[in-house]
């Protein structure tokens, strides 16, 4: 089915430029992109066109690393640095997704909560507890939204409520496998981190990534007290993502979150295996953990995508947290004696949007072929001194979230909101 969508169309077709269509019609068929438009093809003009208008439509957003369980304490315990965090607050509140009625509660709210905030993609942590995950993945399924969901493992250093026999949790991994069987949802493995996880249940998991063919997703260089204790946990290795690549959990489909204090080293090889860094800017200044060098590694040439890291990130909306982002790589910039630069609107929302495209193996902005993932936005309610550029209404709807402003989102295709 052809669906035509009329309206002010901007996407991050490049790093750091805009594609801006004024009056213009993005077509899609069947969920997949055929093109932008400014004028509608001959082809196209006996099909029904949905007009919105002088609202935005722009590329929706991908949220590549946040925490499921914990939703229900979102913007709790931010006077402390990680590993307390972990021990005081995130411990014990995921532990109560045993209870699946809870679970399914939480989940849905947070499901729903995604697509009103139109993040349509994401790579998604749960707990450990395959049933809790499950309905997770279901819940997302049913609200329309794409991507990858993990079942935690952990098999020490969790305290007694939160942690896995290490057989346990390897027969459970592979029973939520088979269990996984949705359309638009897929799992990824997931070690919570390194000092979660021994060396047994890695070697595990590094078999079934190969055997099932997975994609990965974990935690790296996040904070100095945990760099530290890997190194302590591993004194084999030489540097912390040694303690991935050494169970083959390094490649282009590899998702590790944070890098705030990775090595050269370290940065080099995330390159060369094509491994993407995952930015989280509120939780790495909430939990103190530091300002990674993004707009450095972005021009390296590192895959670079953006999550909200909820709840050591406290916004859920990806526009904020793209905001963040900008806000973090200037801090970084003041604290580089002003020689590293910052990261621009258009260069930071590419990274919330585009840049996680490539992960999904599509082409970045609303490229043909890509499938149709875009929110909708009036911002009519904002007021401005004079007549604004689109750019320019489009810089400002960054910066300032606006509840309600989303008035549809589409997601493969469908609409979801
Ligand atoms: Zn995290």
């Amino acid at each position: 089915m052809t669906l035509i969508l009329k309206g002010n169309i901007i996407s991050a077709e490049k790093y750091g430029e805009l594609n801006i269509v004024e009056n213009g019609y993005l077509v899609s068929n069947n969920g997949i992109i055929e093109g932008v438009f400014k004028t509608l093809p001959q082809e196209y003009q006996n099909n029904k066109i949905v007009d919105y208008g002088d609202k935005l439509i722009m590329q929706s957003f991908s949220d590549m690393h946040l925490h499921a369980p914990q939703y229900p304490m979102l913007g709790m315990g931010m006077d402390l640095p990680l590993l307390d965090w972990l021990n005081t607050y995130t411990f014990p509140v995921e532990a109560n997704f045993k209870n699946t009625d809870f679970a399914r509660k939480i989940y849905h709210e947070l499901a729903l909560k995604l697509i009103k905030n139109g993040t349509t993609r994401v790579a998604m942590f749960s707990s450990l507890h395959k049933e809790a995950t499950l309905i997770l993945m279901d819940e997302l399924e049913r609200a329309g939204i794409c991507g990858y969901v993990g079942k935690v493992n952990m098999d020490r250093n969790g305290g007694i409520d939160l942690q896995e026999k290490t057989q346990e949790s390897i027969d459970e991994t592979i029973d939520w496998l088979k269990k996984s069987n949705f359309k638009h949802i897929k799992p990824i493995i997931t070690p919570r981190f390194t000092p979660s996880c021994t060396n047994e249940l890695m070697e595990a998991l590094g078999k079934i990534i190969k055997e099932y063919n997975l994609p990965i997703q974990s935690h790296l260089s996040e904070n100095t007290s945990e760099v530290s204790w890997v190194k302590e946990l591993h004194p084999d290795c030489p540097e912390y993502f040694d303690t991935y690549v050494k169970y083959g959990m390094w490649n282009n489909k590899t998702l590790m979150a944070h890098c705030v204090h990775s090595s050269p080293r370290e940065l080099k090889s995330m390159k060369d295996n094509g491994v993407y860094v995952v930015h989280c800017a509120a939780s790495n200044q909430n939990l103190m953990s530091g300002y990674a060098q993004i707009k450095k590694m972005v021009d390296d040439g590192i895959n670079v995508v953006l999550g909200s890291d909820i709840a050591g990130g406290d916004y859920l909306s990806m526009f904020d947290n793209v905001a963040a982002t900008i806000r973090a790589s200037k801090a970084r910039n003041i604290l580089d004696n002003w020689e590293t630069g910052f990261l621009t609107v258009s260069q930071a929302y590419y990274l919330g949007t585009s840049a996680a495209n490539k992960f999904f193996d599509e082409k970045p902005g609303f490229a043909k072929g890509n499938k149709l993932h875009c929110l909708i936005l009036d911002d009519s309610k904002l007021v401005s001194a004079r007549k604004l550029t689109i750019k320019e209404r489009f810089e400002r709807s960054i910066y300032n979230r606006q509840d309600d402003a989303i008035i549809s989102v589409y997601s493969e295709g469908r609409k979801v909101l």
